[in-house]
């Protein structure tokens, strides 16, 4: 979503570094090009104005006091990067839980904006950490709201409280109330009300939400509202702000194309933090929005935490140990390992996604466009059909053996071949590293495209420390 943007605050860094030491007009010239890079993807103007007067100020003052020789350019990227955390909300904000259960999330916002996709992706989110929500439908207005609940409920498991069919039939405050005496006598521990929408901000919906509001008095109430429609996400905001009121917002659709000015907007014009940020249709594509990481994609040095944090999840702590395990004790690295590791990767989800949450992502947009997803699942699919010795002992792998994995998985006899060839080079160059040798040159990804050098601006940080016991020892020992 935020490529041209990203693109842009590289462009005028890059030329800033390229100056050895800073003046005060390139500092002007700096705050030009972002504030023109703002406008165009469509932040407010009284947000861009006050960013750009905040970075403005602080890198002038800072400039007397940057001593000739050190990375000039990167002092001033540090103001820059921390006045966008600032716009962007400063610290995430974690929901309220109420002291007597349960707790109640009220979900505002208009038509289509997402708000019962987001419905059952907070439910699972919660439900994961042990809490018991119980959804309600008081969305009785758009066709079909009901049943959607109905079915995003039971996908993740949560009941949900549906009284009546919707479609225009019942009364929704009624439903919410009820809702709320029903979570208490079985002991949910959390609420959550989808309510209704309309295509525009109009009297009746915020009526009706206020109506809701005063019913079953939220602990949150969050304003769902999609990144993609842009300048229009400020103005209902507001209306939204002062019709119902909200504690939190809710981003959705930022795996969108739209140009993100509506996520540089909304915290700074309405001072209510993002909570949550939506990044995709299905139940998982969803997270606590960090202002820290959104910021740091912006200024296209990725989105590690997050990406660091996925993998953690998809590979069980139990794969990792024993991968480490087995490096550290000079076993080989076998294609039963290799294809623990696909599935692992397979569970991270959708890999263009994720590449994109990497330092430089912006410069190699094309290759991770064309990455093709489906090449990890045919390259499992070649390594399911070796069996168990061949696996853990490729070179039994010979001309016959190729074609039967060939037939069985669907594939070329080429495609083996490739597959064997490659992971022949990863395990040289496992040994290579093990051995404190550096390898000679990265192979391709075993599964994947190889992606290019980026020269992406990135904190220098302390190299991390060998996985090899004896190199590791021998780098504390200096
Ligand atoms: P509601 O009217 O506010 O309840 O909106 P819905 O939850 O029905 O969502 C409207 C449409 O947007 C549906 O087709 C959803 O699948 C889709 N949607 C919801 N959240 C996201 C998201 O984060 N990304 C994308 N691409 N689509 C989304």
């Amino acid at each position: 979503m935020f490529e041209s943007l990203t693109s842009r605050f590289s462009g005028a860094f890059s030329s800033l570094r390229s100056k050895g030491k800073i003046s005060s007009s390139d500092i002007e010239a700096t705050c030009l090009e972002i504030r023109q890079a703002l406008l165009e993807s469509d932040v407010a103007l009284s947000v861009v104005e006050d960013f750009i007067e905040d970075i403005r100020q602080k890198s002038l003052a800072a400039l007397p006091n940057l001593q000739s020789g050190t990375n000039q350019a990167n002092a001033i990227f540090e103001i820059v990067n921390a006045s966008l955390i600032e716009i962007l909300g400063g610290q995430a904000r974690r929901v309220r839980f109420a002291k007597n259960p349960p707790t109640v999330i009220m979900l505002a916002g208009l038509q289509g904006a997402g708000k019962t996709t987001l419905a059952g992706k907070l439910a699972k989110f919660y439900a994961d950490q042990g809490n018991t929500p119980l959804l309600v439908a008081s969305d009785l207005q758009r066709p079909n709201a009901v049943t959607q609940l109905q079915v995003v409920g039971e996908s993740v498991n949560v009941p949900v409280f549906a009284p009546e069919p919707g479609n225009g039939q019942g009364n929704p405050v009624k439903v919410a109330k009820d809702g709320i005496e029903f979570a208490k006598s079985k002991m949910y521990n959390m609420v959550i009300v989808d309510t209704a929408g309309r295509l525009g901000v109009d009297e009746d919906l915020m009526k009706q939400a206020s109506d809701i509001r005063d019913a079953v008095k939220p602990d949150e109430i969050l304003f769902v509202v999609d990144a993609m429609i842009g300048q229009d996400a400020v103005r209902t905001s507001q209306a939204f702000l002062d019709g119902v009121g909200f504690d939190g917002v809710v981003l959705t659709k930022l795996d969108g194309d739209a140009r993100g000015g509506a996520a540089l907007s909304i915290a700074s014009l309405t001072k209510r933090p993002i909570m949550f940020a939506s990044t995709g249709e299905k139940l998982h594509e969803f997270d606590i929005f960090y202002p820290d990481r959104m910021a740091s994609r912006i200024l296209g040095l990725g989105d590690v935490a997050t990406l660091a944090e996925q993998a953690k999840k998809a590979f069980d702590t139990d794969t990792s140990a024993k991968l480490e395990a087995k490096f550290a004790s000079g076993e080989d690295f076998t294609l039963e390992d290799f294809l623990e590791q696909l599935q692992a990767m397979s569970k991270m989800g959708n890999m263009s996604k994720l590449l994109g949450m990497l330092p430089g992502a912006g410069q190699m947009k094309k290759q991770i466009e064309n990455f093709d997803e489906g090449e990890i699942v045919r390259t499992k699919a070649i390594v399911q059909s070796m069996t168990p010795a061949e696996r853990r002992e490729p070179k039994l792998l010979n001309g016959s053996r190729r074609a039967r994995i060939a037939l069985g998985s669907g594939r070329k006899v080429s495609d083996v071949n490739n597959l064997v060839d490659r992971f022949a080079a990863a395990q040289k160059m496992m040994k290579q590293v093990r051995n404190g040798g550096m390898p000679a040159g990265m192979p391709p990804g075993m599964g994947m495209p190889a992606l290019p050098k980026v020269n992406a601006p990135v904190n220098k940080k302390k190299k991390s420390k060998s996985g090899n016991p004896a190199k590791r020892a021998q780098e504390e020992g200096q």
